[in-house]
């Protein structure tokens, strides 16, 4: 599984690689920091990266982006790759897979940085810039008030020796600052179509810190050009990194790091939660832990993150990865920001939850009929019993946790009565209705329409309709209100175990009565 890939290599240049083998010229790549919990945000841009490799035959690159010590963890880089590989988004290239550009975690590639930061400097595409943050601040405030752009100023651009040497005696550390040439940047988005940056409006910036450690804004970019990213696919909060990053591959270009082609961009929508807020990472509903632990299923959830901003056609919102593939157009995507909603994003989980096969549904189960999710003892669980109900389960779930409540009836050796419920159905009258019920069970042929021929009866018997005659007995036996249909849930769990549930209902009525 792991190839020679994860170590940092010796060989490893800044130099273009001619000998990547192609399917078709596509590379896109998906290049999270790995800091904090994979949320749905980063899913949904790791999806169209993904979708767009796959509809093209081209390849994705998985790239970790941990140059910042100081907030990526390994925990978080793991839970990265495990969330990628839950929701089957294979990658081409990357962490485990390997690849003829490793290694793909940034960390591990500094020797590449150092080396482009020295050939930007020497080309006098970049330069040292002393100034303190203090000073930069003080200056930037003096612009706001003139009513000047307050972007870096420019100060340390065409610095004389003895500046330099002045700054140096004064034991400054300088950054290197990115030189941006002066003019109007203009590319065409996929998403937005053709943008235009004005020089005023971006300012030379910092690529590498004063401790000489390379920032994201140098990081990036530079491996997008050495790993030949034809297409930048990525959220609209990093729009205004673009006109810098476009400038900043040209001068790799022109210093001979990798081929000097600009990749094509498309900044995907914004999410919105409630509101008109953009979706918080800190908010419950963007955990992609959260959809594991409920149960969604990967396609279900991927459908859903798929609408947001794109669409397969009018009408239609189901549909499998298969299809998404095949019909994803990123021209399609519209650049207005998306509605996060969980209403929908469970509904559609449901669909496909129905449109399982049953044995995949039963096995997709698995997991929730065992500990830790199931509340009875690992031994009282009966997988032929569970498969008897399993087909009315599966049409009434929206996610798989939800299978749990719905059998445990059948395998806790007391029903889990619930408050609420008990009270609700154990009116006066509910008494009779179960002492009736109760002798008819006894003799009746033990079959699910026997059943409920012999509840009809006892609802007549009592001048109630089916629903309110046995909204006791299925309180009795399950603990509930509402549930799998309860004939065939009293069926499956058997005569005795039904007659012996009434019957605690039956004493507990009267030591309460
Ligand atoms: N590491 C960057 C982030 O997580 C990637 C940005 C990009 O896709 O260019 O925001
Ligand atoms: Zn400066």
């Amino acid at each position: 599984m792991a190839s020679a890939s994860s170590t940092p290599s010796s060989t490893a240049s800044a130099t273009a690689s001619t000998a990547s083998p192609r399917t078709s010229g596509v590379r896109v790549r998906f290049c999270p920091s790995p800091t904090g919990n994979p949320h749905v945000g980063l899913v949904r841009t790791a999806l169209f990266n993904w979708a767009f490799a796959r509809h093209h035959g081209g390849k994705l690159i998985f790239r970790i982006e941990d140059t910042d010590a100081a907030r990526d963890t390994e925990e978080s880089y793991r839970q990265l790759l495990d969330a990628l590989r839950w929701l089957g988004l294979e990658w081409d290239e990357g962490p485990e897979v390997g690849g003829p550009h490793a290694p793909y975690r940034q960390s591990q590639r500094r020797e590449i940085y150092d080396d482009v930061a020295r050939r930007l400097l020497e080309a006098g595409h970049a330069y040292r810039c002393y100034c303190t943050p203090e000073e930069l601040q003080q200056r930037r405030e003096e612009a706001r008030r003139a009513g000047r752009p307050s972007g870096y100023d420019g100060h340390c651009r065409d610095l004389t020796a003895e500046q330099v040497a002045a700054y140096e005696a004064e034991g400054r550390r300088p950054i290197v600052r990115f030189r941006m040439p002066g003019e109007t940047i203009t590319f065409t988005d996929l998403v937005r179509g053709e943008l235009t940056f004005t020089p005023e409006n971006v300012s030379d910036y910092g690529i590498v810190r004063a401790d000489g450690s390379p920032l994201y804004t140098l990081v990036n970019p530079v491996d997008d050009a050495l790993m030949e990213i034809t297409h930048v696919l990525r959220g609209e909060d990093l729009l205004s990194s673009t006109p810098r990053q476009i400038a900043l591959y040209r001068a790799l270009g022109d210093i001979g790091v990798g081929t000097g082609a600009v990749p094509e961009f498309g900044h995907l929508p914004m999410v919105l939660g409630e509101g008109t807020k953009k979706l918080s990472k800190r908010n419950p509903e963007s955990s992609l832990d959260l959809y594991r632990e409920r149960g969604f299923l990967p396609e279900g959830l991927l459908n859903y993150l798929s609408l947001l901003g794109w669409s397969i056609a009018e009408d239609r919102e189901v549909f499998s990865l298969e299809e998404l593939v095949e019909a994803f157009d990123i021209r399609d995507v519209n650049p207005n920001p998306a509605r996060f909603d969980l209403k929908k994003c469970e509904a559609i989980n449901a669909i496909h939850l129905r449109q399982l096969p049953l044995e995949d549904f039963v096995a997709a189960c698995g997991p929730w009929l065992r500990e830790p999710h199931a509340p009875w003892r690992p031994e009282a669980f009966d997988q032929a019993a569970f498969e008897k109900l399993a087909p009315l389960a599966q049409t009434r779930v929206t996610v798989l946790s939800d299978i749990t409540r719905n059998v445990d009836f059948l395998f806790l050796d007391e029903p889990e009565i619930d408050e609420a419920s008990w009270q609700k159905a154990m009116k006066p009258g509910a008494e009779g209705v179960l002492r009736s019920a109760r002798q008819a069970f006894e003799k009746v042929e033990w079959q699910a329409d026997a059943i409920k021929e012999a509840m009809l009866a006892v609802g007549e018997e009592h001048g109630l309709k089916l629903g309110k005659a046995q909204a006791p007995v299925r309180v009795a036996v399950t603990g509930r209100t509402v549930g799998l249909p309860l004939f065939e849930s009293l069926e499956v769990l058997g005569r005795e175990r039904t007659l012996a549930r009434v019957d605690a209902a039956l004493a507990r009525l009267e030591e309460t009565a």
